[in-house]
């Protein structure tokens, strides 16, 4: 009988100890991914990743229960995790506003929201109809501050329904409608213009797709099914860059819709008529009843104003560089953007990087590691204190050193600028439309 008690007592007293040391090690792995994380927050806050550019989940600490299933929902890498059994941001500036984490919170502690009590960002005023303060400016897609690629496409058609029913009075030989920008907000917007027998006219900077053009040939698109006016339902959940520009290009070329590509929009003008005068930056003019701004969040690159700088050799994004080979190539620029792609290109190219100042500008502290070391080992040649004067077929001018100084002729194939963009805040102040800085508005909760 005592032999029996002394057993039980000894197996009750096995498994208390397994327990224990369960517990142990689940307290252990915790803490030491908790303070992994606490050091990605710093390494993001140092590095000026921690605060959002846009949309962004919100956490609330009362209700976070710690699930991890934000983070698990997340598809792009480090934006979320567990500090202390609390969800944070880590590099929220990388956050695109899926909103999976938000679905995916058991407990509804997520809100998404735009600006932070500290950064406000600009957005513009826009009435459901979307209609701005100014008569006959509509505003779709992210530069409303609602992005997403449905999202878009879904404003950019409803903006359109509504200057379908508009009552201002058709103008002959002018156009309904101009729409400026080709992304996602665009397209829906001119099929949507399309199947209202408006006569639309569609101008980019760039090319067909926005944002989406740009993205890496091997990224994963979240989206969800959406119908696009004259074609039909678009199945798509997750799908690629490829597959998304293919289907757009086959909705408006069978509709007979043609975007004007590399036409960069500098002023829109209000008439006395009242109607408005659309003006691109190459001095183009088109009047119109009706705007579409569809030129999301991203504005335009900034330019150097330098003679051939309109050549096709010129680039101010570098877009699948592993397809890049034995050119002779000038990055300008002294920012994280040049110096990345400078980094890309390196190895299968003879890569120089000119920078107009003497030393590279707060460049994030991994950038400037793995630079030094590219310059060091003759990966990149730099050329600090220089300018490009002109870009030529073969061969670009710049000065280098000294402010007189002589110019220089360099060998080159291809040049990439990379020195910063203009937002578009100034281009809609100049059309008249009023923005407010918001500083944490709530754009999504359950
Ligand atoms: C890295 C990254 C990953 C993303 N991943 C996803 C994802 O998986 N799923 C998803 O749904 N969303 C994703 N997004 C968000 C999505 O790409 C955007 O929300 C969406 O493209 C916004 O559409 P838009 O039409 O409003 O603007 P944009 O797509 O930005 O298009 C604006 C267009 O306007 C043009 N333009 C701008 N200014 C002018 C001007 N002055 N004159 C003429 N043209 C002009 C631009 O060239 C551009 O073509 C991602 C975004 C990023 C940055
Ligand atoms: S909104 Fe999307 S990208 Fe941003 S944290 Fe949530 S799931 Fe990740």
């Amino acid at each position: 009988m005592m032999g029996l008690l002394i057993e039980e007592i000894l197996i009750y007293g096995i498994v208390a100890i397994i327990c224990l040391i369960v517990v142990w090690i689940y307290l252990r792995k915790n803490k030491s991914s908790s303070s992994l994380t606490q050091q990605k927050v710093n390494i993001a806050k140092a590095e000026g990743r921690f605060e959002p550019v846009s949309l962004y989940p919100h956490i609330d600490l009362n209700t976070c229960i710690g699930s991890g299933a934000c983070i698990k929902a997340c598809p792009e890498q480090d934006i979320l995790g567990i500090v202390d059994d609390k969800a944070t941001a880590i590099n929220a500036s990388a956050c695109i506003g899926h909103g999976a984490c938000f679905h995916a919170c058991p407990v509804e502690a997520i809100t998404l929201r735009i600006g932070t009590a500290t950064r406000g960002v600009d957005l513009p005023h826009v009435k459901p109809t979307y209609e701005t303060n100014v008569s006959g400016i509509y505003i779709a897609g992210e530069l409303g501050g609602m992005g997403l690629i449905k999202n878009s496409i879904e404003q950019g058609k409803q903006a359109v329904e509504n200057i379908a029913k508009s009552t201002k009075k058709k103008i002959e030989g002018i156009p309904d409608l101009v729409i400026i920008g080709a992304g996602p907000a665009g397209i829906g917007g001119a099929l949507t213009a399309k199947k209202n027998g408006l006569d639309v006219v569609v101008l980019d900077q760039d090319s067909l797709g926005g944002t989406v053009s740009n993205f890496p040939r091997t990224k994963i698109v979240m989206t969800r099914p959406v119908d696009l006016p004259l074609y039909g339902k678009v199945k798509f959940n997750e799908t690629s860059k490829s597959e998304l520009l293919k289907v757009w290009n086959e909705a408006l070329s069978n509709n007979e819709i043609k975007i004007e590509e590399h036409v960069k929009v500098d002023k829109i003008t209000p008439l006395v008529d009242n109607s408005l005068k659309v003006i691109s930056n190459d001095g183009r003019e088109w009047q119109t009843n009706h705007v579409l701004l569809a030129i999301g969040r991203r504005g335009s690159p900034r330019k150097l104003g330098i003679p051939g700088e309109e050549s096709e050799k010129v680039a101010y994004k570098l877009l699948e560089p592993e397809r890049i080979s034995g050119k002779k190539i000038m990055v300008v620029g002294g920012g994280d953007s040049a110096v990345e792609s400078a980094m890309l290109l390196m190895e299968e190219n003879e890569v120089t990087l000119s920078y107009r100042k003497e030393k590279f500008a707060r460049i994030k502290p991994k950038n400037q590691e793995r630079i030094n070391e590219a310059i060091e080992k003759g990966y990149v040649k730099p050329l600090f204190n220089s300018n490009l004067i002109s870009i030529e077929p073969d061969k670009i001018q710049l000065q280098v050193n000294a402010e007189n100084g002589e110019a220089v002729s360099i060998e080159n194939d291809l040049v990439y600028i990379f020195i910063g963009g203009e937002l578009p805040t100034k281009f809609l102040e100049n059309a008249g439309v009023t923005i407010t800085k918001r500083f944490g508005q709530i754009m999504k909760k359950h």
